[in-house]
């Protein structure tokens, strides 16, 4: 039996615009087609957690309107567990995509409803989950929860992973009470002040951060796989030879299913070369929660390239 994932993190309604040129400062312009679709790291982690079998549990808010109601039927959909994401005023959390001809994007993000996430909400909210294995969190959600989804994960003896997306400014404190860290080259780049461009380098950034007090740190690379370090050791993972086509949520991917399958009891050798496959995946496909790969597809290309 898997232990718990609680996501601790985003929820955002994905507006995505389809015009043919962007328009300049000032200037009207018709848009061609409009879709919707649920998204945010939190939500996208969680569901990559719940389509390979974890139980999850989401801490987070939504707000008090369609927007809202909707990105719940997904929530529901996926079968995670909504207890303790909150309805609050105001409005979404929304990220408005307009795409041109040539597939340039260029996105505003409103963090709305996940702004007003906070560290009492996630402190009793931990507190009222059974079998906690791991609490996972990123940086969309303001950084005293992020602090207070460590805190008490760690309290309550779950192992504590923290994918540093987007970049915040953290306390010291809160190095030590992440058990592992998944930033990609950009991130710890950010956070170290050290380059990343090749795995030696991007393993001395990971070291780094592993010498503030994070157990492990796991570098993301893309197509180039990823490596880790604690103080003594380290070591890397290889990616899965996939035709990528649209690598958004492939982070996201990664993380949920290494969260549910260190959750389920696996070795962290296992569960790296699980996260990999899902985001292999993930890279396959086009979107965010739609690319998110089911528990058979992730397993089939693990054991094929055993
Ligand atoms: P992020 O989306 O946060 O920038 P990455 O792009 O580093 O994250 O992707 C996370 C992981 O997903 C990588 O470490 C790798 O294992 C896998 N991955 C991502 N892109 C590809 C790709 N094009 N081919 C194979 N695996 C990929």
């Amino acid at each position: 039996m898997s232990g718990r994932v609680v996501v601790v993190g985003s929820l955002n309604q994905d507006l995505v615009v389809g015009v043919d040129r962007m328009p300049a400062a000032g200037e009207t312009v018709f848009g061609n087609s409009l879709e919707r679709h649920a998204g945010g790291k939190g939500l996208n982690q969680a569901v990559a957690a719940a389509r390979v079998g974890a139980p999850v549990s989401m801490i987070g808010s939504v707000s008090d309107d369609s927007a809202g109601d909707f990105l719940l039927r997904v929530v529901e959909a996926e079968g995670i567990d909504d207890t303790q994401i909150a309805r609050v005023e105001g409005f979404a959390g929304t990220a408005v995509i307009e795409v041109d001809r040539s597939g340039a994007n260029r996105i505003i993000v409103i963090p709305g409803a996940n702004a007003l996430v906070n560290a009492d909400q996630v402190r009793a909210a931990l507190e009222a989950i059974p079998d906690i294995a791991i609490v996972l969190t990123q940086g969309e959600v303001p950084a005293d929860a992020v602090m207070a989804a460590m805190e008490v994960g760690r309290a309550r003896g779950a192992r504590t992973i923290m994918n540093p997306s987007p970049v915040q400014e953290y306390p010291e404190e809160l190095y030590p009470l992440v058990d592992i860290a998944v930033p990609n080259e950009h991130e710890i780049e950010l956070m170290t002040g050290l380059a990343t461009s090749t795995s030696v380098d991007a393993t001395r950034a990971a070291r780094a951060l592993a010498e503030k007090g994070v157990g492990t740190v796991i570098v993301t690379r893309g197509a180039q796989g990823s490596v880790w370090s604690t103080l003594s050791k380290s070591g890397s993972a290889g990616a899965f030879a996939v035709r990528a086509v649209d690598t958004v949520a492939a982070g996201d991917a990664f993380c949920g299913v290494l969260a549910a399958s260190l959750a389920e009891g696996k070795s962290l050798s296992e569960a790296l070369r699980w996260g990999s496959a899902a985001g292999a995946l993930a890279a396959t496909r086009e979107g965010a929660v739609p690319s998110l790969p089911d528990r058979e597809s992730v397993e089939e290309l693990v054991n094929i390239r055993d």
